[in-house]
């Protein structure tokens, strides 16, 4: 079955073969060179697909690697052009031996794919494949209704990214390429320009490479990192003066135009036995930089070293989590950052990078081969605030962050002497500080969070009927405290599980029966302050007390599942259960509970911080204003003249939290 042409929709393949190639170009390439001159090849069947015909250059591969290494020997036939002699960023030219920087026409890798494939006579199908997997007794693919096995399939499909994770970033490296010939002999083809950022950056960070192959033939190109990819229009104007003033009069003889992704996210690939992945599908594309095609190489390498020796070539899939948690992937983590969010900083690190540290050291920290101590002192070069900016906006990103700080206030005011005065100074201190700040403001925007808006007609009415189920639970709390407490605490525990549900992932069963279990435990572990606090709310019930090792379950459930921001949550709760009760509820409702309920709603709104705590001053304004109402009539009103200032002050939490939690529960429920 030799054919170029797509197969019939249901026409049978009754035999399997030793390897399917699914998709033929670099990667797949670079691996049937180097399985060929194993002599890996002979007598076995092998299908080769690609949805494309291969059969015209649509890249060009450059690296750089010293003389005498492998990619540079065993791809000589296939290598067009090296350069010794490099400028970078318009400094002086510099001789990069005994290194060289190589150039490898993608035609010319496809051709030599064919020509084994005329030789073994291999199949060869064109089509786009969709699913590859294994059936539990070899892997397969399925093109066209068709089911193909093998013992062995090398995917090198180009992957689809996953959803990013809040740490993660993706950007582009796209370029625009113009092979030019010029009217006079005014190119040096022994030097190569290397990322030349004297350009108008545009607000971007982009750069020109400069590839002579001759005195008259060079290939110039711009290339930009970040979330816009450029446009021809756009490349036009800045190549077209850059060449006729780098080298007068020319004429464009061909284009390439092309995208990396520069992503530090995972992609979708499988993991099952028998199927290998290969490229980008296996994250051989170095972040930072989009070069691919020596890792490539060297995979390959080590993949007929495994299939000679009869190994399992799926052992050398990797994994996102195994490629991203080394130290490189952390700098390029950063670098990403930066160019993501201050893509004008890009240019000052890689002129440093560039200029101020020597090549070779420069070319070695990119293959990933530096030690620790050589990555200080090229460090010590680069610009350190933005790499400062973007490390700590990371962290403060990392879902253990939130929790670490929690945990380290806890700590500082157990320092303090529980129950002393110095204590409460200070945590009174902070509690009026956090109410302030976001306690009471992120409930003072529910007005805001159905229309987005302030409407002047909608607004005079919700605000009527917010104050008519704070007036409902009101008068709960006249008839029956005991079962307007009971309500109180169920609503609170259900918006409580809402808010920290929405953040750590919780189904809304799950959600509810975390928000019952912090509730429960805060209340629990202070059992002699809550049932004085109840008694003063007109609630006479004895608070069972609960032990410090109470949210035990939680805590094996956050191991199982790795969560170190939920098991640090359970740290300082557990810390906080010996603080007064006033403390350790308050650092969960401000410190936890408001703070995630703050981010939704600025999810929700898509407004700023400032923007959104100043729309909620009126409504702020207008809580402690109803506070001083209720302190002034609740009593007057002959309805509960004992009642502590603390059971008055709760019992008005109680009604005014009763609407905003329907209001945050319709927020949630529109999935912001
Ligand atoms: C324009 C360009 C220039 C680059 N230059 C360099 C460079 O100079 N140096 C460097 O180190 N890196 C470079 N890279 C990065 C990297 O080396 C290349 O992207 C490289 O091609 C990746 O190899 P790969 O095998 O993963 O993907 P590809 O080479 O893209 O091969 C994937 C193949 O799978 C086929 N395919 C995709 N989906 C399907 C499907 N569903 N069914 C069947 N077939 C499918 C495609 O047609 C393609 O032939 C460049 C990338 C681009 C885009």
């Amino acid at each position: 079955m030799h054919k170029n042409s797509s197969i019939s929709r249901f026409e049978p393949i009754p035999q399997a073969y030793d390897y399917i190639f699914c998709g033929l170009g670099a990667s797949a390439s670079l691996l049937i060179l180097a399985l060929h001159h194993k002599n890996l090849l002979a007598n076995k069947k092998v299908l080769l697909i690609d949805q494309a015909l291969k059969n015209k250059k649509d890249k060009t591969f450059c690296f750089w690697a010293h003389h005498d290494e492998p990619i540079a020997l065993q791809l000589k036939p296939l290598i067009s052009k090296s350069w010794n002699e490099v400028e970078i960023s318009n400094a002086h030219a510099t001789n990069i031996s005994p290194q060289a920087y190589y150039h490898v026409d993608s035609i010319h890798l496809y051709e030599q794919v064919q020509v084994l494939a005329a030789t073994y006579q291999w199949d060869k199908i064109t089509g786009e494949v969709n699913t590859v997997s294994n059936d539990g007794i070899s892997p397969f693919l399925l093109l066209n209704q068709s089911k193909f096995s093998a013992q062995t399939i090398f995917d090198s499909r180009t992957p689809r990214p996953l959803p990013l994770q809040k740490d993660q970033t993706h950007i582009h490296q796209s370029f625009v390429g113009w092979m030019i010939e010029t009217t006079e002999e005014v190119i040096n083809p022994d030097l190569f320009k290397f990322m030349d950022f004297e350009i108008d950056q545009q607000d971007y960070t982009q750069f020109v490479y400069v590839l002579p192959f001759s005195n008259t033939k060079a290939l110039v190109e711009l290339t930009r990192f970040g979330d816009t990819l450029i446009k021809e229009q756009e490349a036009e104007e800045i190549l077209a003066p850059y060449i006729q003033n780098a080298f007068g009069s020319y004429k464009k003889i061909d284009l390439e135009i092309g995208c990396i992704p520069m992503s530090n996210g995972a992609v979708e690939n499988a993991s099952a036995e028998g199927i290998v992945n290969l490229g980008a599908r296996n994250y051989h594309i170095k972040p930072s930089t989009g070069y691919a095609f020596k890792n490539m190489f060297y995979h390959a390498l080590n993949l007929a070293e495994t299939l000679a020796q009869n190994g399992d070539a799926s052992a050398l899939n990797h994994t996102h989590a195994k490629v991203f948690s080394t130290r490189f992937a952390f700098y390029d983590g950063l670098l990403l950052h930066i160019l993501q969010h201050r893509p004008s900083q890009g240019k000052p690190i890689f002129t440093s990078l560039l200029r101020k540290v020597p090549i070779q050291k420069t070319l070695k920290f990119l293959d990933e081969q530096t030690s620790l101590a050589e990555e200080v002192s090229i460090f010590y070069q680069l610009p350190w605030t933005p790499f400062l900016k973007a490390l700590l906006h990371k962290t403060m990103g990392k879902s253990w962050f939130h929790a670490g700080i929690l945990c380290l206030l806890t700590l500082l005011l157990l320092i303090l002497g529980t129950y002393t005065s110095v204590q409460k100074e200070i945590g009174y201190a902070l509690l009026v500080a956090g109410l302030l700040v976001v306690g009471i403001p992120h409930g003072a925007v529910d007005h805001l969070l159905e229309t987005g808006t302030l409407d002047l007609k909608k607004t005079p009415l919700f605000i009527a009927k917010y104050l008519v189920w704070m007036g409902l639970m009101a008068l709960v709390w006249v008839y029956s405290p005991m079962l307007a407490l009971l309500s109180f605490l169920l609503y609170s525990a259900w918006h409580f599980g809402e808010a920290d549900g929405k953040k750590w992932r919780f189904s809304p069963s799950f959600s509810l029966l975390w928000g019952s279990s912090v509730l429960l435990y805060i209340l629990g572990t202070h059992a002699a302050e809550t049932t004085a606090i109840l008694s003063s709310m007109k609630v006479i019930v004895s608070i069972p007390s609960l032990p410090l090792w109470a949210l035990l379950p939680w805590a094996i459930w956050g191991i199982i599942n790795k969560q170190f921001g939920f098991i640090l949550t359970l740290i300082w709760l557990s810390l906080s259960s010996a603080l007064p009760l006033l403390f350790s509820f308050g650092l969960y409702f401000i410190g936890q509970h408001s703070i995630h309920g703050w981010k939704h709603i600025q999810m929700h709104l898509n407004w700023s911080h400032q923007k959104i705590w100043l729309q909620a001053l009126p409504f702020h304004a207008g809580a402690w204003f109803l506070l001083g109402l209720f302190y002034w009539l609740w009593p007057s009103a002959g309805i509960a003249q004992d009642s502590s200032p603390w059971g008055l002050f709760f019992i008005f939490i109680a009604c005014i939290s009763f609407p905003h939690v329907i209001a945050m529960h319709g927020m949630y429920k529109k999935g912001s």
